[in-house]
């Protein structure tokens, strides 16, 4: 039986009440929001299916990357709705042309972040674009499973962790999964967010409508992060909006993302994505300030599926010192901010605004 003797041995992924042939783990939030296994011991077999399949008990090694590249999607709107340069879009347009089904993350109809199906090009806009906030993967496993083995193609798209709880849940390779990561220097839980939604709703006096996480309309550097409701307008660039500076600064982030197994050369995906920050300084011909994405290609069928897209793409050939320059998730960890427990002791207590000037004055 899953033993969790601290907090920072859980990524959330649910990999381990997924595959529980008794149904007796439920994955709950705590008093920080971020979602945690807690097992009914009572009907618990002892099967061990649940340490098996965690991604944190069986920690990747450092593999090779085959090719590091950075992309530009050529069709300009969609690279504006990315966050970086849209190269998710190509590879899931991919894969829905082959027939098959996109899972990623979307904000829902009342703007919680959690992972969905798609099956057509349609929907893809609304997996596209970064959620910073942990996506709720309840029943998506299973679903992707289900799929899987059908025989028909699926695109997984998430957090490192997630892909290596996938990966773990799944216990065999099927050639008919392809596999997406970004780089990740953490996530925020659903709690933080929203009593963020709820304090601008307080202060708008009327609800968040919609959100946008990196805003481009004043270029891919600056990104906006946005808040909507529908007659006001709350935001500011991403380094000084207090959720992102929470966010940014390591201090609403998991646990487990103290320090992340899956950088650093250690993705369990066929191809890694991020942003490629510094591109301006590398390669300034190539940067419009409208996104460059970082794309590392981890497995020959990732660069495959690179490969027959890229003919939609304007590209770069760069490696995985120059892509981790400026950019440190890539292959660090920073820990958590010091007074992380502080914010967290005191989230039911103070608004967030107050906790961001106490945390990180300006
Ligand atoms: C929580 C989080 C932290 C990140 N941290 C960094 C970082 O430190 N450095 C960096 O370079 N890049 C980071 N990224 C990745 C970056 O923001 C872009 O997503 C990436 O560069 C791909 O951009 P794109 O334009 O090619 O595609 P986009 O269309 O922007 O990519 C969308 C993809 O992101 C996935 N996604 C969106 N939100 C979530 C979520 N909440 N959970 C899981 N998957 C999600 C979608 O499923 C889809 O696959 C982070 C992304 C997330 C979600």
């Amino acid at each position: 039986m899953l033993k969790l003797t601290s907090n920072q041995n859980c990524c959330g992924c649910t990999a381990c009440a997924s595959i529980c042939p008794k149904g007796c783990i439920a994955v709950t939030p705590d008093s920080e929001g971020f979602c945690y296994p807690q097992i009914d011991e009572a009907n618990c077999i002892n099967c061990g299916l649940c340490e098996k399949v965690c991604p944190l008990l069986r920690k990747p090694a450092q593999h090779d990357v085959l090719n590091v590249y950075g992309a530009k999607n050529s069709d300009d709107s969609v690279r504006f709705t990315s966050s970086s340069g849209g190269m998710f879009t190509l590879f899931a347009e991919w894969v829905l042309n082959s027939g098959g089904t996109i899972f990623g993350a979307e904000l829902d109809e009342n703007l919680q972040v959690r992972h969905t199906a798609i099956e057509s090009t349609d929907a893809l806009p609304k997996l596209r674009g970064s959620k910073y906030v942990q996506s709720n993967m309840t029943g998506v496993f299973k679903q992707v499973r289900t799929l899987l083995n059908s025989d028909k193609p699926v695109l997984f798209s998430g957090t490192p962790c997630q892909i290596a709880g996938l990966k773990g849940f799944l216990m065999k390779d099927y050639a008919n999964l392809f596999t997406v990561d970004v780089v990740c220097h953490g996530v925020p839980s659903a709690k933080v967010y929203n009593k963020h939604l709820q304090e601008i709703a307080a202060a708008a006096g009327e609800a968040v409508q919609q959100v946008k996480f990196r805003d481009k309309a004043n270029g891919w550097k600056q990104g906006e992060t946005l808040f909507l409701t529908e007659h006001q307008r709350f935001g500011a660039p991403k380094r000084q909006e207090t959720y992102m500076r929470l966010f940014l600064n390591n201090v609403s982030i998991r646990p487990s993302c103290a320090d992340c197994a899956f950088n650093n050369k250690r993705s369990l995906a066929d191809i890694t994505i991020a942003d490629y920050w510094g591109v301006d300084k590398q390669f300034p011909e190539f940067d419009d300030d409208k996104g460059v994405t970082l794309v590392l290609i981890n497995t020959a069928k990732g660069q495959q599926l690179f490969d027959d897209v890229k003919s939609a793409a304007s590209l770069i050939s760069t490696d995985f010192a120059k892509g981790a320059q400026y950019n440190v998730a890539v292959s660090k960890s920073l820990g958590l901010h010091p007074k992380r427990q502080y914010f967290f002791d005191n989230l039911d207590r103070k608004t967030l605004k107050e906790l961001e000037q106490e945390i990180l004055p300006q």
